[in-house]
């Protein structure tokens, strides 16, 4: 147990958790036994709030509470505004709910799940961006998130990345007093991340914004404060005070909040200072030869000769629309190149970036029909586990949330029997510590197995922990793109981050990427040194 509860534990924690004395009594709980979520994060004007935790600990429970649609309990059966006053009476939180009591307070939220943008609006882009436009800034929430060439088309033909930037622009057009912006990153490639995270903190110049958020380079750009959210997924939750956000992300990784002295998981999420050395008698199972594409007059791609070798796993990375679907398509055999012939004779298994859980039908039954592994301890050990999955083996496809999704879809890409496995964003949907255990299990596979996994990813921390090698795809998202062939993290990073244009530097505490200010030294340094990535 986690030493909070006198008797046996209700959650099965496993972890050395414990509550902070004086959150004796939950700022709300769901019922009698139900959910409990302890302490409040403190949205302020001109900042930028970042709240950093696991799914399931009440970052939402929280924001409905700010947002004025849920009112505080305190663990009774019924809240009420006058309780609440009082309780908050001589804090920063007191004005705040002051206002919201009063109906002073607007609020204006984006989503989680963006997917469902398109069950809850029909139109066109213009229409919907129109109406949320009470600012009047609409030409610029277009222009700065390169919504252009989508304004005309119809809500329900847009793509993940497209409904995430138009749930953005939507969010922040808005007059409101507080935004809150459920995860800005899915779907979204690197530079658009960068971009949406330089428009939250324009917006948070005047306004009080607070964001969840998941990719931690992202993250450590984009918050000025950082709540951590600790706890036990679906049992309770604390938030604690805010942190400035390199100390914050720091903690967090190293898994130990000194101020509140909790343990929040038993070891630290590590990162490697220099790259993996690719050893030269690493042996290559596959050489693949230079290959290109074109759909009707549409986009073109052109693919270099690479190889994949055994055991190794493959980082991909490049902006939306640059053929990497495609490149992974064409390496599977789904589709043929028009020049140059890929006769691989492999087994490839796929998972696509767009997943979805159509079929009502088990998980456990799903994934046992794919593998007749899934019984034994040693799968149970390397997947089931490590991907959360065993509170879902019997629940419906149907029924499962996006992150729940995404973690049996990799469990199946990696349960079929194959030489290349192909991951397309794996991160998305997932927190952050879903992240880091999908990261070890993949890697162990493709370990374990001897096999190659190629990684798709727009999420730099996963990336750098995940691969040996890389693949950088370069041209025009929607007009061309090459697929350079395989090289070392240096080469490839170095590359990727040059045609973006960013540097990241190491933190001193942890080893994590930080992206460096535009123009600072450092930056100014590593873009004249060519260093772009691995810099001390
Ligand atoms: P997060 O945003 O961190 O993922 P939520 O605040 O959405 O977490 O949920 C925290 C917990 O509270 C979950 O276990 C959820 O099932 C539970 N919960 C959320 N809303 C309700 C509700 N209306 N009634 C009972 N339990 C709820
Ligand atoms: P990425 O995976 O890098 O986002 P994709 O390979 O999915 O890129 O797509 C590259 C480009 O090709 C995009 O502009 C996309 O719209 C276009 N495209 C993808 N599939 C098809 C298809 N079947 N027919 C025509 N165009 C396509
Ligand atoms: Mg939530």
């Amino acid at each position: 147990g986690c030493g909070i509860c006198i008797n046996r534990c209700p959650f099965d924690a496993i972890m050395i958790i414990g509550l902070p004395e004086e959150l004796d009594k939950p700022t709300h709980r769901y019922g009698q036994n139900g959910f409990a979520l302890y302490g409040l994060p403190i949205p302020q004007k001109g900042r930028v709030t970042g709240i950093l935790g696991p799914n399931g600990i009440g970052k939402s429970t929280a924001v409905k509470i700010l947002s004025g649609s849920l009112i505080p309990n305190f663990g009774e059966e019924k809240g009420d505004w006058d309780t609440v006053l009082e309780y908050y009476s001589g804090t920063a939180l007191y004005d705040y709910f002051r206002d919201i009591v009063s109906g002073k307070m607007k609020i204006s939220q984006k989503p989680q799940y963006v997917d469902m943008i398109p069950k809850a609006f029909s139109g066109k882009t213009r229409d919907l961006l129109k109406k949320a436009d009470e600012r009047g800034v609409f030409d610029y929430l277009v222009e700065k998130l390169d919504l252009g060439n989508i304004i005309d088309r119809d809500i329900s033909n847009l793509s993940g990345g497209e409904l995430q930037r138009v749930a953005i622009a939507a969010c922040a057009g808005k007059e409101a007093d507080f935004y809150f912006f459920d995860e800005i990153s899915s779907y979204l490639d690197i530079y658009q991340r960068i971009n949406s995270a330089r428009l939250i903190q324009e917006l948070a110049e005047e306004k009080a914004v607070m964001v969840v958020e998941h990719d931690l380079a992202i993250l450590d750009m984009l918050a000025d404060v950082v709540h951590v959210a600790y706890g036990v997924s679906g049992g309770y939750g604390v938030i604690t005070y805010p942190k400035g956000v390199r100390i914050s992300i720091n903690q967090y990784l190293k898994g130990y909040l000194p101020e509140e002295n909790v343990r929040i998981r038993p070891e630290a999420i590590e990162f490697e200072v220099h790259p993996p050395k690719i050893e030269k008698e690493i042996h290559t199972v596959l050489d693949y030869p230079s290959f290109s594409l074109k759909y009707g007059k549409g986009f073109h791609l052109k693919a270099e000769a690479g190889n994949l070798k055994e055991g190794e796993v493959l980082g991909i990375v490049g902006p939306n629309g640059i053929g990497k679907s495609t490149f992974v398509r064409v390496l599977a055999g789904e589709i043929e190149p028009e020049e140059g012939e890929i006769d691989l004779d492999i087994k490839v298994s796929y998972k696509p970036q767009y997943i979805v859980g159509d079929s009502p039908m088990q998980v456990r039954y799903f994934l046992g029909q794919i593998t007749d592994k899934f019984n034994t301890s040693y799968y149970q050990a390397e997947i089931g586990k490590p991907l959360q999955l065993e509170k879902l083996y019997d629940r419906m496809l149907t029924d499962l949330s996006g992150g729940e999704l995404q973690r049996v879809a990799i469990a199946a890409c990696l349960s079929r029997d194959a030489d290349l496995y192909l991951l397309d964003e794996p991160s998305a949907h997932l927190d952050v510590e879903q992240r880091s255990m999908a990261t070890k299990t993949i890697k162990r596979f493709a370990e374990n197995t001897k096999k190659t996994a190629m990684v798709v990813d727009h999420d730099i921390y996963m990336i750098d922990m995940l691969s040996e090698r890389m693949i950088v795809f370069e041209g025009t998202p929607a007009v061309n793109g090459t697929a350079n062939s395989p090289t070392t993290m240096h080469q490839g990073m170095n590359r990727f981050l040059s045609n973006l244009n960013i540097t990241f530097r190491r933190d001193e505490d942890t080893s994590r990427p930080r992206v460096n200010k535009p123009g600072s030294r450092l930056d100014r340094e590593q873009k004249e040194s060519g260093e772009f990535y691995y810099y001390r």
